[in-house]
């Protein structure tokens, strides 16, 4: 597998630290309001990479970390009146409900930084230790970026200013300029606070990340993901906290995918141009059409979010559904293909896995599905098989539409036929009336010249 890596602004092949296993770390959310689309873009970009890897055949060991305690979260829960802890756990909870709706395969460990104080401060002990951390007038404890001489690698960061001993304690984002970064800050009134030997205060943000990756997957991993606004100073700070605190090379890989926007700009909760997917699914857009859009545009380059696009990816998955039903139908009880046609299918599935090795093609994979659902040449056994290997990379959850329309109960059937009864006497007030009785029992009715298909509503 190729995949762009941004420590080194090249295409890179992908060789895993221990044979067969991928340690893997993703920043999660920072958990004091709803995700957005554009959030949720970024994790449909990771599953899919954790997909692929697990299509290659890797042992994926994924870690998503949970944000609990950082500047965002503090004014939230002062502005709402709510523990930080209860609005901690609401908005992952809801983040929770997103990936399952999106299909989004769940990491193997959610580390939450309020879980990993310890870890965190024996982090700074050893930058301390090691000259690497100095403690401010404010209190405060800063990482002294001069020291590191590698600062800036990842983010290519020498078209930037870099302002030595200049210092930053906001969590915030702060693109323009590097500055000595906080570690641990010292404790406010009212605020959220744990002892240390530094005094009592809190984690800055970036520190929590080091320590949750590191202990979950040990000082040196394999690859770490999240989206562009991530490179800095938040992911070229994690790598100058682990890389000096442990004297090795912290992550092989860094891959990190485009924004959404919305009308050119990137969708986020300041420029208020967001859209939760609860606003998608009030609309009555299904998750998985949100998921497909995604699919559609490459990792790497940006996707502009609009209805209309998002309107053609809900007519693409109802013909994917309406596609599968009917090789579904065909295939039910059929051996394998002809010689031909496995030889065939066995093409497209090299051609797939080429598409996904290259920096994760998808939209070339996307593609190829059509053609293998186009594909006259081809079993409707072998094409169904094909289609729902494929699947296990896209997660569109087309097994479960296949297997659904397999399932389809005599009551509907009965119905759909009684309606085509109606229809061939151009009774269609009656008929719609049919199709509607279809509708409350979970199905859809699409009608093509080869009959009508009967699809289960996901
Ligand atoms: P946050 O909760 O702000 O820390 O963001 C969670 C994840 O979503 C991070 O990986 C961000 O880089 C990513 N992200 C934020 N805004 C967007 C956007 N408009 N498009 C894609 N990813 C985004
Ligand atoms: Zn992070």
């Amino acid at each position: 597998m190729v995949f762009y890596n941004f420590l080194t602004h090249r295409k890179e092949k992908f060789k895993p630290i221990k044979s067969g296993q991928v340690g893997f770390y993703t920043c999660g959310p920072t958990v004091y309001d709803y995700v957005h689309i554009g959030n949720l873009r970024t994790y449909i970009f990771e599953d899919v990479l954790r997909r692929s890897l697990e299509f290659a055949g890797y042992k994926v060991k994924h870690v998503t970390n949970i944000t609990d305690i950082d500047d965002k979260i503090i004014r939230r829960s002062e502005e709402l009146k709510m523990n930080f802890k209860e609005l901690g756990r609401k908005y992952a909870k809801l983040f929770f409900d997103d990936l399952k709706s999106l299909n989004i395969e769940r990491a193997g460990v959610y580390p939450r930084a309020t879980g990993y104080i310890k870890e965190m401060l024996i982090l700074i002990d050893r930058l301390d230790k090691k000259g690497y951390a100095y403690k401010g007038e404010d209190g405060s404890v800063y990482f002294r970026i001069s020291k590191f001489k590698k600062y800036g690698k990842l983010s290519e960061l020498k078209k930037r200013e870099i302002k030595t001993g200049a210092r930053v304690s906001a969590d915030e984002y702060n693109k323009e300029e590097a500055q000595d970064f906080v570690l641990w800050k010292a404790r406010k009134p009212e605020e959220p606070f744990w002892p240390s030997p530094y005094g009592e205060g809190r984690p800055g943000w970036h520190i929590e990340c080091s320590a949750m990756s590191m202990k979950n997957l040990g000082e040196h991993f394999d690859i770490h993901a999240g989206a562009v606004d991530l490179l800095f100073p938040h992911h070229e700070n994690e790598i100058a906290q682990s890389e000096a605190a442990t004297g090795k090379k912290f992550v092989n890989f860094f891959l990190e995918g485009e924004h959404l926007l919305v009308d050119g700009q990137k969708m986020s909760k300041s420029l208020k141009n967001i859209y939760r997917l609860a606003d998608l699914v009030e609309r009555g857009i299904d998750p998985l059409a949100f998921r497909y859009l995604v699919l559609s545009s490459h990792y790497r380059a940006q996707l502009n979010f609009t209805w209309e696009s998002l309107n053609a990816a809900s007519s693409a998955m109802r013909n994917l559904r309406v596609a599968l039903s009917k090789i579904s139908a065909q295939s039910a009880g059929r051996n394998a293909g002809t010689a031909p046609s496995r030889q065939l299918a066995g093409k497209y599935e090299k051609s797939f896995k080429e598409a996904i090795d290259d920096d994760l093609g998808v939209p070339a994979a996307l593609s190829l599905l059509w053609q293998v659902i186009g594909e006259e040449k081809l079993g409707s056994g072998d094409k169904l098989a094909l289609i729902l290997k494929f699947d296990k990379v896209f997660g569109l959850r087309l097994k479960e539409s296949a297997a659904a329309s397999r399932k389809i109960s005599q009551e509907v059937r009965k119905f759909v036929a009684e309606r085509e009864e109606l229809r061939a006497h151009k009774q269609f007030i009656q008929a719609d009336g049919l199709r509607k009785k279809i509708e409350q029992l979970g199905y859809t009715v699409e009608d093509s010249p080869s009959g009508p298909i009967i699809i289960k509503k996901i």
